[in-house]
């Protein structure tokens, strides 16, 4: 197909000669968000089920109400937080489940497309060390990254301001050229609130599940419709 259907919000193409940074969320940008559902949605239920001698619909309710109680903080991003909660040893349980890890599709390409073009090309995760460790560990990514930032350094989760001032404190980038990807709206929120020049929504960051409509932001299936860069 010479015109493959793209996103509503597409957009005109990315401003690459303003770009100096190339600043990327990990999962649901980078990686296939379908392991962390899967993890947080069956294995750790079941786990907990089994450890507390519940049924899983039992499991399902109790972990959900605790999930909620701190979405989009950062304990919710927490594997410290979440071992607490559950008696469970949630590092351990992703590397026991860690051939389930796996990057989007193209994402790689585009990865090396911005390293090959000189540019900066740093991580932004709300992932915890012993989470985002794993995960460039099993998919072989961490050679890419000049830098991974991770939320937790900064005792601020990436949807706020307090994370972005001292990610650009340690880290210096000037952020009219910088450009920023993710999935998450709350967590693009935060950087356009912050200022940064150029700025992307991954609409499909979950391998098998259709396409979500995003009208808030300009947004691409995924990295690799960024590509080429010139
Ligand atoms: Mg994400």
């Amino acid at each position: 197909m010479l015109n493959p259907p793209r996103s509503p919000k597409a957009g005109k193409p990315l401003a690459w000669s303003s770009i100096e940074w190339v600043l990327l969320d990990m999962d649901g940008t980078v990686l296939d968000l379908s392991y962390d559902n899967w993890f947080w949605r069956t294995l750790v239920p079941a786990r907990y089920a089994a450890a507390r001698r519940l049924s899983v619909s039992e499991a399902e309710a109790a972990l959900s109400t605790r999930f909620a109680e701190v979405a989009h903080t950062l304990p919710w991003y927490c594997t410290d937080y979440w071992s607490g909660i559950t008696g469970l040893d949630i590092a351990a349980l992703k590397r026991e489940s860690r051939e389930r890890i796996g990057v989007l599709e193209g994402a790689e390409d585009f990865l090396s497309a911005v390293r090959d073009s000189g540019r900066k090309l740093w991580l932004a995760t709300n992932a915890h060390r012993d989470s985002w460790q794993v995960k460039l560990e099993q998919t072989g990514l961490a050679h890419y990254f000049g830098e991974i930032i991770s939320s937790h350094d900064f005792g601020a989760p990436k949807e706020s301001q307090d994370f972005w001032n001292g990610f650009q404190t340690r880290h210096p980038f000037v952020k009219e050229r910088a450009f920023f990807a993710d999935d998450s709206l709350p967590v693009l929120r935060g950087a356009q609130g912050f200022g940064i020049g150029q700025i992307r929504a991954i609409a499909m960051p979950e391998k098998g599940l259709p396409r979500r409509e995003i009208s808030e932001f300009v947004a691409v299936d995924r990295l690799a419709d960024l590509l080429p860069i010139h």
